[in-house]
């Protein structure tokens, strides 16, 4: 017997319609589907085929179209859907739709499934449905996330103060240290970083690629080593998309809404969604994977991925209020400390920066030089 989802979203009953090629002969049908226990698909009276929601699976999908397959079909069998209500309908049924979908990343394949990112959000807004937002994270565009990054850069300069510290000798210490973590971290050079004048301590990623260290953090900084590590988790954070991960959960309705619409820029929701951006924390699973990927990087340079604990710690011992340093965004626990001292390991590799170099990367925001 088959188990559908008992607690589905919505009405059972007649979903729309869709284009039915059942895979063996090139016919293509007019359908309608009926979301019952399965999905039933229907041509005037007969059901042509029944799929169980957990078996549908995402198709290379053309603009403005969902097409999907089924594992127990036909190999050629496909549904065609243009209708994004059912389309939503269908995303929110079937939990394991793009199954096969992690490790593509070409921006074509994402642009190709707009619709089933357009179908994720309507699910997520109509039905709350908390796995669509996950699955919607990777088919957010790049173009978009750059877009929102832009403003939320706008947000933390206003929020943190402080303007871009960027004084020769010191620029070329960060721009050598922030190079040697990317590349170490298997990143392309579209990663921006720079140094804000903030007192605060803290450290930021934003969707599009946008990493700030503020010089208070490299205030409390006794070594390269410790800025390194902060650098490739934050490295991390945007490797795994977390920012827009967390957009997706806290960012609101009228943001997913803003979303759906493609216009979000400038707009009231934006602000509010780049906000949640710069106040939000990660969650601990993001944390412990954006530390697994900065002690890899630290690994491959050879160096120890102890100090960025070391740094964490230390903020957290002398700073009285936290609500805004690099505690509050990355929460830090004991088995994160633990964790780090336990992947410490003697230098393999040539230090990151001269002690003249890092002496000028504190400095950066000095107009001295
Ligand atoms: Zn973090």
């Amino acid at each position: 017997m088959d188990s559908g989802p008992q607690n589905a979203p919505a009405s059972s009953g007649a979903g729309g319609f869709a284009i039915y090629f059942d895979g063996a002969s090139s016919r293509r049908r007019l359908v309608t589907l009926e979301f019952n226990d399965r999905l039933e698909i229907r041509e005037y009276e007969h059901t042509l085929a029944a799929w169980s929601y957990a078996d549908v699976r995402l198709a290379d999908s053309p603009s403005g179209t969902l097409r999907v397959t089924c594992l127990t079909a036909p190999e050629l069998a496909r549904l065609e859907i243009r209708d994004t209500a059912v389309a939503a309908v269908l995303t929110s049924r079937c939990t394991l739709l793009d199954e096969n979908i992690p490790g593509r990343h070409g921006i074509a394949r994402i642009v190709g499934w707009s619709l089933a990112a357009t179908a994720s959000i309507v699910a997520v807004v109509l039905f709350g449905v908390p796995l669509a937002a996950d699955r919607l994270t990777p088919l957010v565009p790049q173009a978009f996330e750059r877009r929102l990054g832009d403003v939320a850069e706008g947000q933390v300069k206003t929020m943190f103060g402080g303007k871009i510290c960027d004084n020769a000798s010191g620029q070329a210490a960060f721009t050598k240290l922030v190079n040697a973590v990317r590349e170490s971290a298997g990143l392309d050079t579209s990663i921006q970083s720079q140094v804000l004048s903030s007192p605060i301590p803290n450290a930021f990623a934003l969707p599009g690629g946008k990493v700030y260290v503020f010089n208070g953090l490299l205030a409390k900084a006794e070594n390269a080593d410790e800025i390194a590590g902060i650098l490739a988790h934050e490295l991390g954070h945007l490797r795994h998309r977390d920012g827009t991960r967390n957009l997706i959960y806290n960012g609101g309705t009228s943001f997913l809404i803003g979303l759906l619409f493609g216009d979000i820029t400038g707009s009231g929701a934006l602000i509010f969604a780049s906000r949640s951006l710069v106040t939000a924390s990660y969650s601990r699973e993001a944390e412990q994977n954006a530390d697994t990927f900065a002690i890899d990087a630290m690994h491959r340079l050879g160096r120890s991925p102890k100090p960025m604990g070391e740094l964490m710690f230390r903020v957290t011992g002398k700073e009285g209020d936290k609500s805004l340093s690099i505690l509050a965004s990355h929460p830090l626990t004991e088995d994160r400390l633990a964790r780090m001292s336990h992947e410490d390991q003697p230098p393999s590799g040539p230090p990151l920066l001269t002690a003249a170099e890092w002496a000028s990367l504190k400095a950066i925001c000095s107009s001295k030089n």
